[in-house]
């Protein structure tokens, strides 16, 4: 015998009061057995022996303070000149934050709004917010002025820090957000805008305050950040994320076949904060130490192409509208791209001539992905697969523009409307649910009630395949919303003002492709017995009530808007009917 082969003189010299032992099986001449020893463990779940330490959203900018304090965040600045400054700067700037808003009597748990474009002054207050434990809710300056105030009001904030871009907003809105005692605008004095109101400048706000403050002493689901989605039916809803998600969804964002970027990476997220969080990047360009390029207030082909070349950005992100006007700058102008590696494309689908306008004539990989604000947002990433790339480049092409494959930390799947799960064949559509640590399990204020089904899962509003690859592609929109140019536009608010016309019945508004918007609304009218009116007509009616860039492009008229089974307009079927119906915009934007 060898080794451990003592089993059986072992038994021998058990305590004579010990209890019988079972039955042991038979065992083979030369075979070991095990060594039954009393056990001091109790049998059960047993915990690890590994460090609470806990995911707040302190540790990433601590992190990039200690390992990469040196590398450079490079804003365009919405006063206009470029400036340069550090983690380092942007650690000891946020502190200085989180002091000014203590100062104010600012408590755990308190909202604080900012209305402002990607800069650094917007990352300090991201942070010096988010550190104490306060929660950081960014606004949309897309949506109007009512909207905003509507918000503001809902999340009840008691500051809002905003660019000297949208003074007229605040103006608009000031006097119909009682909960807002504070006004600070991200500037210096120098550039203060003219204005009566009690505002400080942000400089002036953090100016002498402390670098001292104790961060992060708070548990991890501790409420973190705020963002509203106009993206499902009725009123805006809030989703707030925790401390934990966030992390959790830092490190599925830094997943290699996620947005995947790196401390060799310099970074430019075109992509607002105010959009669910710059899809993370806000959060792992620091943990990981990728240079960060911020674009301030200025979108378009020119400027961003300046900040490409200048900066040398390798990675970059943003919705298809922006891509376009890029894209048109570079034809215009005969330019290329030659540092930058990677593209995400997202918030709505990528259109093809985007995707091989950049990887067939700048050498620049796109990556489709999917997401949403309720999924912190990301949920699907075109990262390639072996097998996937071994095809031919038409098929490479076509899984290209599917919206990709849910990365470490997302759980997708499809469902028919009886909540049968669905083959992943790549043909048959149904509802898109998924569930992870970074997707929302109900609305601020529990507005919209319980949204998860009972195995916790989440419905998207979506409507897609899966394929055998785990790649997704959405076919169709469940909820009855448009989104143009990555924004959303109330379909229910269209509606609502249009039957509003003396010779309208009913009336349901659609999104049609659109070369350069993604989406367009189409307004469909079913008159009234007997009455009159013309597409120009309504539209004249709409003039006014709603936001300019809502305004449905054209009008069409049926005779009937066919309803579902529970009365309301079906979407799908309209969708259907007018698939091939042409805009008359599209012509000019081609
Ligand atoms: P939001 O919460 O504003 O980010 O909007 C999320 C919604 O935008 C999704 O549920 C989709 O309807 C749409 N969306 C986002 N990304 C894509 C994409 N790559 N392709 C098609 N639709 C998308």
């Amino acid at each position: 015998m060898f080794g451990f082969g003592k089993g059986k003189d072992e038994k021998k010299a058990e305590p004579a009061k010990a209890a019988p032992a079972p039955a042991a099986a038979p065992v083979a001449p030369g075979v070991a057995t095990a060594v039954p020893v009393a056990s001091a463990i109790p049998r059960g779940p047993m915990n690890g022996l590994m460090q609470d330490w806990k995911l707040t959203v302190d540790k990433v900018i601590d992190h990039a303070f200690q390992n990469h304090g040196q590398r450079e965040i490079v804003t365009r600045t919405v006063e206009g000149p470029i400036v340069r400054s550090t983690y380092a700067d942007l650690y000891y700037r946020s502190r200085q934050v989180s002091n000014a808003l203590l100062a104010d009597g600012v408590q755990k748990g308190d909202r604080i709004a900012t209305l402002a474009w990607n800069t650094t002054r917007h990352i300090e207050t991201w942070y010096g917010t988010m550190c104490i434990g306060a929660v950081l809710h960014t606004l949309n300056p897309r949506l109007f002025p009512e909207q905003i105030a509507w918000i503001i009001n809902h999340a009840e904030d008691t500051h809002v820090f905003y660019d000297i871009t949208f003074q007229p907003i605040i103006e608009a809105i000031k006097d119909k957000v009682p909960s807002v005692k504070h006004w600070v605008v991200l500037t210096d004095a120098a550039h203060k805008p003219q204005t009566t109101m009690n505002v400080r400048t942000y400089e002036e706000y953090i100016a002498g305050k402390s670098t001292d403050v104790v961060w992060g002493d708070f548990p991890e689901d501790t409420a973190c950040g705020l963002c509203y989605t106009s993206g499902t039916t009725g009123d805006p809803k809030g989703v707030l994320y925790s401390h934990r998600s966030n992390v959790l969804h830092t490190l599925i964002g830094m997943q290699h076949d996620a947005i995947g970027i790196g401390a060799k990476d310099t970074v430019l997220p075109v992509v607002p904060m105010f959009h669910a969080n710059a899809w993370g990047i806000a959060f792992s360009a620091p943990a990981v130490g990728s240079k960060l390029v911020l674009p301030g207030a200025k979108m378009d082909g020119e400027s961003i192409y300046q900040l490409l070349n200048d900066e040398k950005v390798t990675f970059t992100a943003a919705v298809p509208t922006v891509w376009l006007m890029l894209l048109q700058h570079l034809e215009g102008a005969n330019l290329k791209l030659p540092l930058l590696k990677r593209v995400v494309i997202g918030g709505s689908a990528v259109p093809e001539r985007i995707l091989r306008a950049f990887e067939e004539n700048y050498d620049v990989e796109v990556v489709h992905a999917w997401g949403m604000t309720e999924m912190s947002p990301l949920g699907s990433l075109g990262a390639m697969t072996e097998n996937v790339m071994a095809q031919d480049r038409e098929t490479v092409v076509r899984y290209k523009l599917k919206q990709g494959r849910a990365p470490f930390g997302v759980e997708m799947k499809t469902i028919n409307d009886e909540g049968t799960l669905l083959p992943r064949d790549g043909k048959t559509a149904g509802r898109l649910v998924v569930r992870g640590p970074a997707v929302a399990k109900g609305y601020f204020k529990n507005a919209g009630g319980n949204i998860l089904d009972d195995q916790g899962f989440f419905d998207t509003g979506d409507v897609a395949n899966l394929d055998e690859h785990g790649y997704m592609q959405i076919t169709d929109r469940a909820k009855d919303v448009i989104k143009s140019g990555g924004e959303w536009i109330s379909s229910i608010d269209i509606e609502n003002f249009a039957v509003g016309h003396p010779a309208v019945a009913n009336a349901a508004a659609i999104g049609l492709p659109h070369p350069k918007w993604d989406e367009r609304p189409l307004l469909i009218i079913e008159l009234k017995p007997g009455a009159a009116a013309t597409g120009d007509e309504i539209l004249n009616f709409l003039n006014g009530k709603i936001a300019k860039w809502w305004m449905p492009d054209d009008v069409a008229f049926v005779e009937k808007i066919p309803l579902g089974a529970t009365g309301k307009i079906n979407k799908l079927a309209l969708r259907a009917t007018f698939k091939d119906h042409k805009l008359p915009t599209i012509q000019a934007a081609e």
